[in-house]
């Protein structure tokens, strides 16, 4: 098996080129111990087998986040046969620093410049002949998206793995006191691996470098001597110095291999952005266009199918597989198991697919298309100061559609703390499968002005989770502000596949994740409600095991107000699913007794101690994984169940203080 890294700049087209190598042969994980996402794919090239392995995107291989750490030590550590370097050739002097700092390694590699199709629409064409001589590598053009230049690159990558010789690094763009240390500093190393690199390490005073390498004492004094003489000279230490050299060698590089058109004026992003971007214009197009599309996502249309949907497996498919399992056959509890418990049960949560799908193609065309950096930055003020980062608002977004892929999306974040503190908050996004649990509750309650109630518990949620934000950001989360450093990629038309790719996979994600564990919980809850505590089949839900844990549990939701026994039923099997606190209330109190089981006030108590507590058990197993770690999964579930039982004592009690019932 051959080991071929992708490594480049966030954005530079590697996941494209994975994708369009692999196929479909994939395998995603997460990086051991971090929750940066780990792809691995498969391919056969003239006979050899490949691996690819999608690194994380980096600027440098510095390594100070997660992102380049597991970048670094990949190549390091791993020894990949090949990297290619993925270079955006439409902002060329930054992944072209990149690209100097892997120069400086003894892998093979093979330079990519991608995106030439975006620089030459920008009016620049890059000279891959220039970057071959000056690197003495193989530098090579594609456009990933569009397929081009793959089979050359295809090709490239074969005889390159036939080769044997490595190109040895050259860092004669250094300053001449640093390169000359590097030189006595390598003498001075046996025979080892990435020479250069070990070297320049070792001069930089790299603690965990120079353990590796053990010099003889004076070796080490003259190295001292070395490095101090140079700090002293240019009033800076050595790795400050070695950064600014590798920066000026990029941009050299680029005066050279560059070549603009001088007739562009302004670019096609530049014109967007003037309206875009707009100083008065920005904050009500990115409204109007998030009004958009929540209202296509669960508008009416969507919303027709999910009945259409719902009609169908309660009409149609229930009945029918219960007939078909009777003449099986199967006994009267089993056909009600299959039929009430898991088709109903699972179809309660499928029959939602089709308004994610539609908000999941949304998101992803607004990301590819470039608008969905604009949006984070301008919301980056407003949750800057409730102590979160402008990408947060991806996260939170999506939240309003399912929690699980909110809070998978929070790992597009730079920091733990923000990665955090987004997935403690972002399940306050009132999320999708929450919604007919309002609509159920809302008409039964306040049927005038349900839209109202509803309108106002999806507000509580965002106000809550800013304030939250503000308290925690203070306290639990304290930590060093992540500047806001994303890059603004350039407007362009997606393209149809890649979002087809993107909405399929998450969508397919929902299901399986949601399918999977809805299926147990509603086994569960089925045969809870219809078993007594000594496993006798009953048909009276007041006597069934259901019945006793909702009594035993419905202490903690007296001072709420909704202290009986089916509500209290029904904040448990919501657990499992949101959903589930439908289907338990209506199980059990029939489509008449949901309005008699609490007062109006409660009623509204209880809307928001749904929309608080915790998330279903899915979003809790993403979270667990996300967090990676145990302690912090507990943390946020208690915080965000404290989070509902407070709020909903203060509207209950305050509504009494004031005479409301
Ligand atoms: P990664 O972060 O390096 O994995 O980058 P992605 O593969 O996710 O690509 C980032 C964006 O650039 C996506 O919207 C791609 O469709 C787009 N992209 C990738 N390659 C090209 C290309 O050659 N030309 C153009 N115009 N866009 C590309
Ligand atoms: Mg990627």
């Amino acid at each position: 098996m051959i080991d071929i890294a992708l490594v480049g700049n966030p954005n530079s087209g590697k996941t494209t080129l994975f994708n369009n190598i692999t196929g479909s042969n994939q395998h995603i994980g997460n990086w051991p111990g971090v929750t940066v996402e780990k792809k691995e794919g498969f391919s056969k090239l003239g006979g050899k087998e490949l691996r690819m392995i999608d690194l994380p995107g980096v600027y440098s291989l510095a390594p100070y986040s997660p992102e380049e750490r597991i970048t670094r030590d990949f190549i390091l550590n791993e020894k990949p046969d090949l990297i290619l370097n993925i270079i955006d050739s439409s902002n060329l002097e930054r992944n072209l620093y990149l690209s100097t700092q892997l120069s400086e390694l003894e892998t093979k590699t093979l330079f990519v410049l991608n995106m030439t199709d975006l620089a030459m629409k920008e009016g620049m064409q890059v000279d891959d002949d220039i970057l071959s001589a000056e690197f003495k590598q193989h530098f090579i053009k594609i456009s990933a998206s569009r397929g081009i230049g793959i089979d050359t690159l295809l090709d490239t990558i074969d005889k390159m793995l036939d080769l044997d010789e490595i190109i040895k690094p050259d860092l004669s763009y250094m300053r001449k006191d640093i390169s000359d240390g590097v030189e006595y500093i390598k003498e001075q190393l046996g025979e080892i691996e990435h020479k250069d690199f070990t070297a320049l390490k070792i001069l930089e005073d790299d603690a965990l470098i120079t353990a590796d390498n053990p010099l003889e004492p004076d070796v080490l004094k003259q190295v001292s001597d070395i490095r101090q003489d140079i700090m002293t000279k240019y009033g800076d230490d050595i790795e400050s110095l070695v950064i600014s050299d590798r920066y000026d060698h990029a941009s050299s590089l680029v005066r050279k291999c560059l070549f603009k058109s001088e007739t562009k004026s302004m670019s096609f992003t530049e014109k967007i952005d003037t309206v875009l971007l707009n100083k008065y214009a920005a904050i009500p197009i990115f409204l109007l266009t998030m009004f958009l599309v929540f209202q296509v996502t669960f508008g009416s249309a969507t919303t027709y199918i999910v009945e259409v949907l719902e009609t169908f497996i309660s009409d149609f498919l229930s009945p029918f597989a219960g007939e078909l399992i009777l003449s099986l056959g199967a006994s009267d509890f089993t056909a009600a198991l299959i039929t009430d418990g898991i088709i109903e049960g699972v179809g309660a949560v499928i029959v939602f697919a089709p308004q994610l799908f539609v908000l999941f193609l949304f998101i992803s065309f607004l990301e590819d298309s470039g608008y969905m950096a604009r949006a984070a930055l301008l919301t980056d003020r407003i949750l800057k100061k409730a102590g979160l980062t402008g990408k947060s608002f991806i996260p939170f977004i999506v939240g309003f559609g399912c929690s699980v892929p909110a809070i998978m999306a929070a790992r597009t974040l730079d920091s733990e703390k923000d990665r955090r503190l987004t997935i403690f908050l972002a399940p306050f996004m009132s999320c999708g499968a929450r919604a007919p649990v309002y609509a159920m509750i809302a008409s039964a309650y306040f049927f005038r002005s349900r839209s109202l109630v509803i309108f106002s518990v999806y507000i509580a949620g965002i106000l809550v989770a800013m304030l939250s934000g503000i308290l925690l950001s203070r306290t639990v989360f304290k930590g060093e502000e992540s500047p806001f450093v994303m890059e603004l990629p350039k407007y362009q038309m997606p393209r149809v596949k890649s979002l087809l790719r993107h909405t399929v996979s998450r969508t397919k994600e929902f299901v399986k994740k949601a399918g999977t564990i809805i299926l147990v919980a509603s086994v569960a809850v089925w045969l809870l409600t219809n078993l007594d505590p000594s496993f006798r089949v009953v048909t009276d839900h007041e006597k069934s095991i259901i019945a006793d844990i909702g009594r035993g549990i419905s202490v903690i939701f007296k001072p709420l107000g909704f202290g009986s026994w089916i509500p209290s039923v029904a904040v448990l099997t919501g657990v499992f699913a949101k959903e589930s606190v439908v289907s338990t209330i209506s199980i059990l109190a029939g489509a008449d007794g949901v309005g008699v089981l609490m007062t109006p006030l409660a009623a509204y108590a209880f809307l928001i101690f749904i929309l608080f507590y915790v998330p279903c058990v899915a979003a809790i197993g993403i979270m667990r994984r996300e967090l990676n770690s145990l302690k912090w999964t507990l943390g946020a579930v208690l915080f965000q169940t404290a989070t509902a039982w407070i709020m909903a004592f203060i509207i209950y009690n305050a509504g009494r203080l004031v005479g409301i019932e």
